[in-house]
């Protein structure tokens, strides 16, 4: 896996979120990170080598949903994969994000089990 991206409004959970993709052993060349579904596209724009995407659902500006849905107009399901991260693991909120293009889905508070388990498809 080249770059990752993680989105969250959280900068505290953005953190925890890059210790635990060590603790999971995901191999990750560079991280980047955006507070927003907005910054989220600006990031992406600006490194189109983006090859995973880790975002939060709650956001100020754009929310997760609403990311999902933009980065699908540029990027297919197959090509970039996203997973959200959440502690809005409800159903509704599960099947919206995958209705818009979500690969899968993370419910906070996550170990670095549930972590690997989400992305292990996605990293080679
Ligand atoms: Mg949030």
């Amino acid at each position: 896996m080249n770059k990752v991206l993680i989105v969250d409004d959280s900068s505290t959970m953005r953190k925890i979120i890059m210790r635990v993709l060590r603790q999971a052993d995901i191999a990750v060349e560079s991280v980047l990170e955006a507070s927003n579904g907005l910054e989220g596209m600006q990031q992406l724009t600006a490194n189109p080598d983006i090859g995973l995407i880790l975002s939060d659902v709650n956001m100020p500006e754009m929310n997760g949903i609403d990311f999902v849905k933009a980065v699908r107009g540029t990027h297919p399901k197959e090509k970039l994969p996203v997973i959200m991260v959440s502690t809005e693991g409800g159903q509704a909120m599960m099947d919206s994000a995958m209705a818009q293009g979500a690969n899968g889905f993370v419910c906070k508070p996550f170990t670095p089990e549930s972590i690997r388990t989400a992305l292990e498809p996605y990293v080679h």
